[in-house]
């Protein structure tokens, strides 16, 4: 399977939008755009929450939206999408349950749960992009809200995605897996950690390994990626290849990591001993990955405990 079909089954990563970039800054075309009878609005409450309808996002019509300021998203076909910028009410879909994005992202049709992070993590930027960084002054949304001008020193600001590395590392039969403090008894998880300045994706997997257990990294593959606009990370699923299994934890965010065999991961998840991410995480799809390679098993048969 390619990187892309990875990809492809990471919730958040799928889009059936067409993004038409190269027009954000037509004015006019936006504004015809919005006007259109097949227009279509996402909006969110004040939770950040999204109104959701058997597996679809429920999206208002243009009437609804009214001059609300929007986002634009891009094109379903000659349907344009938009994103509220302000909260919407409850009553506008009395129908629909509202979910947050982790509640939302496994119920939804992939597209759409796509669509969920892209209108979300746009919004997470310009919440936190209100002031020019260089010089202080408010800033004002401009190519239908992808880009932030500021009114003094006239630079652009542009939306900040954060990329971390997520990975598996296997040494032989067995994987290792870490789990912090603050999480949930006997929650294990693949390590991962924020890209630094002038650092290599391979460099960031090698050192946070090192970091957080003290085990030293070989070698390491690239195999999927999932927008986490929690607010604004991509994460950046790796495969690696560990010299040894001597484990030191060392930087102290980990309160233990162990290395598993797969026989060892059944075990645990069936008799409870051990619980793992949300499928809507890249980590469960790694484990997952993981274990149907080394040992033909499929982690989605498996019991959780979430
Ligand atoms: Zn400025």
């Amino acid at each position: 399977m390619t990187s892309a079909e990875t990809s492809r089954r990471n919730i958040f990563a799928v889009s059936a939008l067409d993004r038409a970039a190269e027009r954000r800054d037509d004015e006019a075309w936006i504004a015809a755009q919005r006007a259109s009878p097949a227009a279509r609005f996402l909006g969110f409450d004040g939770e950040a929450r999204a109104p959701v309808r058997s597996g679809r996002l429920r999206l208002l019509d243009a009437a609804a939206a009214g001059d609300a300021p929007a986002n634009f998203l891009g094109l379903y076909g000659d349907a344009p999408v938009f994103g509220l910028r302000e909260p919407v009410a409850h009553d506008a879909f009395a129908d629909a349950e509202w979910l947050g994005l982790r509640a939302a992202g496994p119920v939804l049709a992939p597209d759409d749960a796509g669509l969920l992070a892209y209108a979300r993590g746009l919004l997470n930027w310009q919440d936190a992009t209100r002031h020019c960084a260089y010089c202080g002054a408010p800033l004002v949304l401009v190519s239908a809200g992808h880009r932030a001008s500021c009114g003094s020193c006239g630079r652009l600001h542009f939306p900040r995605t954060d990329p971390a590395v997520i990975v598996i590392v296997e040494h032989h039969d067995a994987c290792l897996l870490g789990r912090q403090t603050a999480w949930r008894e006997r929650q294990y998880s693949t390590l991962a950690g924020f890209v630094e300045p002038g650092e290599s994706l391979e460099e960031a997997v090698r050192r946070e390994v090192r970091e957080e257990t003290g085990v030293e990294v070989i070698d390491c593959d690239y195999r999927s990626s999932q927008p986490w606009p929690f607010p604004a990370s991509l994460m950046l699923g790796f495969t690696a290849t560990a010299a040894n299994r001597d484990i030191r934890l060392a930087d102290g965010e980990l309160e233990d990591a162990r290395w598993f065999t797969a026989s060892g991961i059944v075990t645990g998840l069936r008799d409870g001993s051990l619980r793992l991410s949300s499928p809507l995480s890249i980590s469960y799809r790694l484990i997952g990955h993981w274990l149907r390679l080394r040992a033909g098993i499929d982690l989605d048969t498996l019991p959780r405990a979430d």
